[in-house]
């Protein structure tokens, strides 16, 4: 399987079930952020979650996912599995990540300085104030950070894949990022 259909099944895992959750939990309250559990060999999800931080502050979209995850009776080992995450985890889910053996992240919308997809948040606030940094190192002995808008734009004569791009980025741009209720002084 080449990049670009990796690309593909990344974005078709966003459409087809990251996105359903999301908006239904974007609906009640909680933060539009969702993530899959993906296999490295068939791009197929194994695990998908989403934001239910109104139950729980902890309860983000990469922790859900981790946590069903885990719950299952028999799952393949995480070095063989993609984490593939809708927004940039913060400083507690990309710990959760490392910690669970995922070697390779996936990210769509990143939330860098120059990234306007997302406005500076508390998930940026927790990582400047607790650690003195901007986000995780994207290349850091546990996982590589990957930026699925970087690698599409590497494919500019893929208009399949800037189509699905699209669709996900209009159907984001319509929920409403959760304000988390810790926030910085
Ligand atoms: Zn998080």
């Amino acid at each position: 399987m080449n990049d670009a259909d990796k690309l593909k099944s990344m974005l078709g895992v966003i459409r087809d079930e990251i996105l359903p959750l999301a908006e239904s939990e974007s609906a009640k309250g909680n933060d539009p952020s969702g993530s899959a559990v993906i296999r490295s060999d068939t791009l197929t999800s194994v695990m998908v979650g989403a934001d239910n931080r109104l139950k729980n502050p902890v309860f983000h979209g990469e922790m859900d996912t981790i946590i069903r995850f885990f719950k299952l009776p028999v799952h393949p080992s995480t070095d063989e599995l993609i984490f593939l995450a809708t927004h940039s985890p913060c400083p507690m889910c990309a710990a959760a990540i490392a910690w669970s053996g995922f070697r390779e992240l996936w990210v769509l919308f990143e939330n860098g300085n120059d990234d306007p997809d997302r406005p500076v948040r508390t998930d940026r606030a927790m990582f400047r104030k607790l650690f003195g940094v901007d986000g995780t190192r994207k290349d850091n002995g546990f996982f590589t950070s990957n930026s699925i808008k970087k690698a599409i734009a590497a494919h500019k004569h893929r208009d399949d894949l800037q189509t699905l791009l699209e669709e996900a980025e209009r159907r984001y741009a319509a929920l409403k990022p959760h304000e988390a209720a810790a926030s910085a002084q």
